[in-house]
């Protein structure tokens, strides 16, 4: 197969032969060029928020999880307290990132099969006055959940409190407006739904907030403040820019707006999305979270209930079709994920399918009759 495989992850993802086709190309990371390309990249992405009246958007070398830093770094006072709301992996993440680096953490965790609930943070907040920032997932990508951003947001802004918003894995697919809605950072990345490949993230900051928090970094390679200045001083980068990721992310926004942008990109992802869970449950296999709580970004699925089933065999078996799965992140259950965003189509997840299913067969494995453990058995 000289085909790449397909990538069914949250990122790295399947890009277009025309994102691999802009990387053939070496720059200058101080040449005019390339600062034009990074401008050019930064104005795309302030439109994709309807930010361009209240943030800033500052690039940042790195995963995804190294702009998660920076934003707490930069945005949380040293003396500040951020609550992090978690009902899952990335969550639970964030909390570990922001107690190492010293500030005040207080992690609020709730089973992972459920929407973190508006009416709790609430609580939880006016029961203590000294939390000064609330820490949010998006979309949970340990299992799929969609948190309820603009309910909590709201009840930050009435509250007081600043808001901290990783949206990796759903930034340019589900709607997000910053005039409708107040978050102090919000933090995504190149290889996910914009479907760039991997190396450098970003974070929206409200001019506001970005404008005091000058020092609060005890990092200078997470210090976004510094990097901020510096590039609006220069138009580059403080060190070193991932300069292939760049054009390869400039490329990719360009097909991001020539498909329709965020509406767009969200109806294919859930055309993806209806024709894995539709092809799923029809081989047996249920998902973990209820199906009001899905999303057209990654789905997890139960284990099949067999003997002869081992996860390792069965993303051989995929991967030998040309499709690559991704493991599950839960404790308790056993899990596999498969995403439904990159550059793919219907097409691509239906064969995704059919390749399960013959490495079902082939394994000699029963198709999937698990109970979900929150109730709803098969029928
Ligand atoms: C992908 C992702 C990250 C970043 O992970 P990296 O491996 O550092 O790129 C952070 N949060 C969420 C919700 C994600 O999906």
């Amino acid at each position: 197969m000289d085909r790449d495989n397909i990538l069914l992850t949250p990122g790295p993802l399947t890009t277009t032969l025309r994102t691999k086709l802009a990387m053939l190309k070496d720059w200058g990371s101080w040449d005019a060029d390339f600062n034009a390309l990074t401008a050019r990249v930064r104005a795309g992405l302030l439109a994709i928020l309807n930010a361009q009246e209240s943030h800033a958007v500052v690039p940042l070398q790195g995963s995804g999880t190294f702009s998660v830093e920076a934003a707490i770094a930069t945005v949380v006072p040293r003396d500040g307290h951020l609550l992090v709301l978690d009902n899952g992996a990335y969550c639970k993440r964030m909390g570990r990132v922001a107690s190492l680096m010293g500030r005040r953490t207080t992690i609020a965790s709730r089973a992972e099969d459920a929407p973190i609930e508006p009416a709790d943070v609430e609580r939880l907040l006016a029961a203590d006055s000294s939390i000064t920032h609330v820490g949010l997932i998006h979309c949970e990508t340990g299992t799929g959940i969609v948190n309820p951003l603009p309910e909590i947001a709201a009840i930050c802004e009435r509250l007081g409190r600043g808001l901290i918003v990783d949206a990796m894995s759903s930034f340019g697919a589900l709607p997000i407006d910053a005039r409708a809605l107040r978050f102090d950072a919000l933090v995504a990345a190149s290889g996910k739904c914009l479907e760039g490949v991997p190396g450098m993230g970003f974070v929206f900051i409200r001019h506001e907030v970005l404008a005091a928090c000058a020092g609060n970094s005890h990092s200078l390679a997470m210090d976004l403040h510094d990097q901020h200045t510096y590039m609006a001083r220069t138009g580059q980068w403080r060190f070193t820019p991932p300069t292939h990721v760049v054009a390869a992310l400039a490329a990719a926004m360009d097909q991001y707006e020539e498909e329709g942008g965020q509406p767009a990109r969200l109806a294919r992802y859930t055309g993806n999305f209806d024709t894995l869970v539709g092809g799923m449950a029809a081989l047996g296999f249920q998902t973990f979270l209820a199906p009001e709580h899905l999303s057209p970004i990654i789905v997890t699925f139960l284990a099949p209930d067999d003997a002869r089933y081992d996860f390792k065999a069965f993303y051989a078996g995929a991967k030998a079709r040309g499709f690559m799965l991704y493991p599950g992140k839960l404790t308790e259950v056993e899990t596999f994920r498969v995403g439904c965003i990159g550059a793919i189509g219907r097409a691509q997840m239906q064969q995704a399918v059919d390749a399960v299913a013959h490495t079902l067969r082939e394994m000699g494995v029963a198709p999937a009759r698990t109970v979900r453990a929150h109730g709803g058995t098969m029928a």
